[in-house]
């Protein structure tokens, strides 16, 4: 009996020598799975912080504002370019937006449960906003995005006016060759004499209007960059090039046309644009100066820069209007232009020349003297040929 029991006794230790071995087993496979679970929670909360701040990051950096309002409209979030654009500061947020324009599209937007799109101004900074307000997928609120179309605005404004003012240019000469035309037709047989004025006129005309497109096709095609080169040229050639043209024109005027261009100004640039912008100036010149008169076309270096100068001494230009001549259509003298060919596009072309080139035009005049046009652009390094 006694035997009996020390056995059971020894088969009850071994069980539980047993079962505690199993358990310290387990324990420490739960440990090794609870460290593991760790290390993976700890990745992906690594992975979580830095995803946020890749995205905090992007956020910041963007063009856009980015702005979020939770339900009751009170800012929680917004980017850098929101921050600007609203002049929200640095700090803590507001606890109201400053803008009612803002506030409105992202009310409307919030209550319609749907994406709202509208273009506001922002007083009194000017600007002009194109603005999206999105509610958020949980009804939390709104993230509205704003992107800065002033410049975008400005430029279709000055495109329609472009081409208001172009069809304006174009009507008057086209309605002078219909006028002319048809009193042509009624006085070839009756009056031989007036319908030979008329029609000399139909030339003059058809002349000017033909100078009008090539004007404005010139124009288009600056705006153009594609089509435009930027390999070294050699500014003196085209300069020579361009008084050559013009000289027969000058002689029969009666007026002395000087050539003072240095050899060996290379500039880099498109060849065609700068014999444009040099024609310009010279055609202007020569329009504007009056028999007997001189004309001075000067190349050089000049305080590191390649020049271009024209001087003349003709009617000259008032002071008030200096400013105002490179601008598409304008004229000091409307008539006088239009009756010595002008088209009022002259200047405007010369200056969009040399802005393309990273250079820029500048005019001194005087009423009754002359008036002198100069153009500096970046010469290449010491006037030697620059390879593109
Ligand atoms: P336009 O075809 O009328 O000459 P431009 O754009 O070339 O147009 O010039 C604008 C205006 O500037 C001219 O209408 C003229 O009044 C004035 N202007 C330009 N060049 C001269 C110049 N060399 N002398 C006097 N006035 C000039």
């Amino acid at each position: 009996m006694n035997e009996l029991l020390i056995v059971a006794c020894i088969a009850l230790v071994g069980a539980v020598l047993y079962l505690r071995g199993q358990l310290k087993l387990q324990e420490n496979e739960l440990r090794r799975l609870e460290a593991a679970a760790q290390t993976e929670l700890n990745r992906q909360v690594t992975s979580l912080e830095r995803e946020r701040r890749r995205s905090g990051e992007i956020l910041e950096r963007m063009d856009e504002g980015v702005l979020v309002l939770t339900e009751d409209h009170t800012p929680i979030r917004a980017n850098a370019s929101a921050r600007e654009l609203l002049r929200l500061g640095s700090g803590p947020l507001p606890g109201r937006l400053p803008s009612d324009e803002v506030l409105m599209v992202a009310r409307r937007a919030l209550s319609e449960k749907e994406t709202c799109e509208e273009t506001i101004s922002l007083w009194p900074s000017l600007r002009s906003l194109r603005i999206r307000a999105l509610p958020l997928e949980d009804q939390a609120g709104v993230a509205v995005i704003f992107q800065d179309v002033t410049e975008e605005l400005r430029t279709l404004r000055v495109r329609r006016q472009f081409v208001a003012n172009a069809s304006h240019e174009l009507k008057s000469p086209v309605a002078s060759l219909q006028a002319l035309a048809d009193a042509i037709h009624d006085a070839v047989h009756d009056d031989p004499d007036a319908a030979k004025r008329f029609a000399d006129r139909l030339v003059r005309e058809s002349d000017r209007l033909s100078r009008l497109i090539t004007d404005l096709l010139d124009l288009s095609r600056l705006e153009d960059p594609v089509s435009a080169s930027s390999h070294a040229m050699d500014l003196s050639r085209v300069a020579r090039a361009q008084t050559a043209t013009l000289r027969p024109e000058a002689n029969a005027k009666g007026l002395t046309l000087i050539e003072r261009i240095d050899s060996g100004v290379w500039i880099k640039g498109d060849e065609q644009q700068l014999g444009l912008m040099m024609r310009n100036l010279l055609d202007n010149a020569l329009r504007y100066t009056p028999e007997g008169g001189r004309i001075e076309a000067q190349v050089a270096h000049e305080s590191g820069d390649a020049i271009v100068r024209v001087r003349d001494s003709g009617i000259g230009i008032p002071f008030h209007a200096q400013s105002r001549v490179f601008e598409r259509f304008y004229r000091v003298d409307k008539d006088r232009s239009r009756d010595r060919g002008g088209t009022g596009l002259g200047l405007s072309i010369v200056k969009h020349v040399a802005e393309l080139h990273a250079g820029h035009v500048g005019v001194e005049s005087e009423l009754g003297q002359g008036s002198t046009f100069t153009v500096r652009l970046p010469a290449a390094a010491g006037g030697e040929r620059v390879h593109p």
